[in-house]
Order: structure tokens, then sequence, then C-alpha cells
């Protein structure tokens, strides 16, 4: 498969952390500042790195930024220069946005631009540590749509050795467990004669209702 590229506009927090974790997944990234000390403390670490004002068109313009596969424009303070930014990204035909937000106001104008995906990490990440406080069990929360999610949970104790028949989250939740992580990796798709063991990592899809439903009377 070819390489995946990314241009990153914006090495704050999110940004650097996101082009760090793209390079870290063998995608080459080029990260865009206009600071020059973030500039530096990164240019070791991703691919390409350069000092830019991201809403200078010519300079964008001749880094090639529209042969990119996608670009994030990870500015969220200066919500100006996160719109001008994407404006610039859309008109030079940048073939998947993605622009972080840093309110629902800010991401509503993200997606009048015509934005593929907008990010609102703050929102996302306290939504998610808010699950994992209240279900001591909860390792990941990831959610598919308003109604729908994926969640990651350890097996209790009160489970092991039991059988997913024997569980009967289908019937009895109306939760599907589409994979389990055990000690030998991962088992994707598990059958209802598969064996649940404690500690092993149930993944399970539902409806936000019946996972609740689930997390209260099992985990
Ligand atoms: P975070 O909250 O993730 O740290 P910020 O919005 O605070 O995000 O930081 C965004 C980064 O974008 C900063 O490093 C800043 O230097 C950079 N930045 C801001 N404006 C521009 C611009 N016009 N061109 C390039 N980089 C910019």
């Amino acid at each position: 498969m070819k390489t995946q590229q990314f241009v990153v506009i914006g090495l704050g927090r999110f940004g650097s952390s996101l082009a760090l974790q793209l390079v870290d997944m063998g995608c080459e990234v080029l990260g865009i500042d206009r600071n020059e000390d973030v500039v530096d403390s990164m240019s070791e670490l991703l691919t390409h790195t350069v000092v830019a004002d991201a809403t200078d068109e010519d300079s964008l313009r001749s880094l090639g930024i529209r042969n990119f596969d996608c670009g994030i424009v990870a500015i969220g303070d200066d919500i100006q220069v996160s719109i001008l930014t994407t404006i610039l990204l859309k008109e030079l035909g940048v073939k998947k946005v993605v622009a972080k937000a840093i309110s629902v106001l800010h991401g509503r104008a993200l997606e009048k631009l015509g934005v593929d995906r907008v990010i609102y990490p703050e929102r996302d990440m306290g939504i998610r540590v808010a699950h994992q406080l209240v279900t001591p069990n909860l390792l990941d929360y990831l959610e598919l749509s308003k109604e729908y999610s994926i969640v990651e949970l350890n097996v209790p104790a009160c489970l092991n050795g039991k059988t997913l028949s024997e569980l009967n989250a289908r019937t009895r939740f109306g939760c599907s467990i589409v994979a389990l992580h055990t000690a030998n990796g991962i088992l994707i798709a598990p059958t209802a004669m598969d064996r649940l063991k404690a500690d092993d990592i149930m993944v399970i899809i539902g409806s936000n209702d019946n996972i609740a439903r689930f997390e209260d009377e099992v985990v």
C-alpha cells in the first residue's frame, strides 16, 4: 500500500501529538507552524517541517500542499486563522481536509466550508474520560453515531470461564461481542463456544442504552 502523506498545520498540543502518532504509524508527515521554536522542536521527529504562515497562499502552494492525501488544520485558538487556512486548503484542492474546532459554532463554520471531518479534541476527550470514570472496567469508548458505540471492557472475575453462549449478551442486552483481546492475541468474531477469561478484553458494539444495561448488570 502507498505510504499515506499528511500535512499537519499548527503544531500545538493537538497538532504535534497527532503528527507524531501518524509518523509512528508509518505515514509521511509535513508539519507546518509559524513559530520557529515549535518547528525546531519537531524537525527531527517528523518527515518534513517548515516554518510558514498557513494563511499565506503562495507558501502553501509552493509546498505542494495539494498533493497530500489529507490536510489537518490543527489551529484552534485563532478561529480566523483556522478558517482562512481551511479555505486555502479547500481552494488548493487538498483531497481530504480535517479541522479542529474549539466550539460548536467554530465547528459549524468549518462544516459550511466543506471539511470532511471536524474534530473537537477537548469535548471528545471529556466524554471519553467521563465514561471511563463512571465505568471502572471501561478501557476505551468509540462513538459510532449519537445512538451507537463500541466499547472495550475488561472481563470481570464473575465471568471467568463462561462461554459467550452462557453470557448470552445479544439476547439479554442486545449487544454483540465482536472481538476478544486475549493473552494469545486478538480473536475477531468469537463464536458462542469461546470462553471469557478474567482480565481479557471484550469489544462490544450496541446502542448506548443497551451497552449501559450490559455495564450495569454484568461488569
Ligand atoms: P493547541 O490547543 O492544540 O495547542 P493552538 O491553537 O493553541 O492548539 O496552537 C496552534 C499552533 O498553530 C501553534 O503552535 C501556533 O504557533 C500555530 N499557528 C497559529 N497561527 C498560525 C499560522 N497563521 N500559521 C502557522 N501556524 C500557526
